[in-house]
């Protein structure tokens, strides 16, 4: 809201502008018309096998107020109907059309680089449905692309066939950078580090899709229909929820409930828009107020 003010004493009027806080018993999401959200999962929506307390009250608000949203995740092992049965377990009902997985974002980028390609895939079911959906085949001669994803199926003659193709001319993709992924019996490697492996072998650098590749960002705010200014990225990791959303001049909330804490944040170039310790914050008026609307006043000089 704004006041207009006049000043006797001044050449002109002047404006003051007064942005308020939302009331208190207004919820949340009322505040946000016209804007959507991209979520990662890990770390924000739940924890190893256990769904973070308020993440399943702010997903229902959402859904209740028709407010746009994606769960963005770097894993590509899994399908958005295997997310689907994950976060039912856990006890939230979302629709498989809330998913865009670093697979969907690999198959978005490789159809869009050469729409009639073939790829070998060292992946598991999420990568191998979500290529073969955007019509790349599977090809174990000669591969336009070598593409390596999540999965427990990386083995001594994948990799030897893949460093083959790739001495060839294939070129090497990777779903995602990250080099490793919490599990709840402790770290596995991730795809970046089977990527490196191949990277080393072949002395040919792999080009990584998934978070913090803005064409992740890109591709999911589109399939919302938002503009970039109307999307918030939630996350909890800054060199891929934060970076991207921060790389392609998106608001990036961070959550303090997954893998950086508040201390971490000063050794970073780059920086969130805004720093909350859980998605649970975001039930809180104060807390979901757009960052641009949050300057308490400003004073301007009329002509
Ligand atoms: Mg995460």
């Amino acid at each position: 809201m704004f006041l207009r003010a006049s000043n006797p004493d001044a050449p002109g009027s002047v404006l003051i502008f007064l942005f308020m806080k939302y009331p208190k018993n207004v919820c949340a999401v009322e505040t946000l018309k016209g804007k959507g959200f991209l979520i990662d999962m890990d770390g924000v929506i739940y924890k190893g096998s256990k769904l973070i307390p308020g993440a399943k009250e702010f997903v229902q608000q959402l859904q209740a107020k028709n407010i746009p949203f994606m769960f963005l995740t770097n894993n590509s092992e899994r399908s958005p109907r295997d997310l689907v049965a994950k976060l039912d377990h856990l006890g939230l009902k979302v629709s498989w059309k809330h998913f865009y997985t670093a697979a969907h974002c690999t198959a978005d980028f490789l159809i869009r680089q050469r729409p009639q390609s073939s790829a070998f895939v060292i992946g598991e079911g999420g990568l191998l449905i979500a290529l073969q959906e955007s019509g790349i085949a599977f090809d174990s001669i000669k591969p336009d692309y070598v593409v390596v994803g999540e999965g427990r199926l990386f083995n001594y003659e994948l990799v030897e066939k893949a460093m083959r193709f790739i001495e060839k001319g294939s070129r090497l993709i990777a779903t995602n950078p990250d080099t490793w992924c919490p599990t709840d019996a402790g770290p596995r490697p991730g795809t970046g580090a089977l990527a490196a492996y191949l990277e080393s072998a072949t002395g040919k650098k792999a080009y990584y899709l998934g978070k913090p590749n803005p064409f992740m960002f890109l591709m999911a705010r589109n399939r919302l229909g938002l503009r970039t200014a109307d999307t918030i990225m939630i996350g909890d990791t800054m060199e891929t929820d934060i970076r991207g959303a921060v790389e392609l001049g998106m608001q990036a909330y961070l959550v303090l409930t997954g893998s950086t804490t508040r201390e971490l944040l000063e050794n970073y170039p780059y920086r969130p828009t805004q720093v909350l310790e859980s998605i649970e914050d975001l039930l809180s008026p104060e807390e979901i107020v757009p960052a641009r609307t949050r300057i308490k006043s400003r004073v301007l000089l009329a002509a």
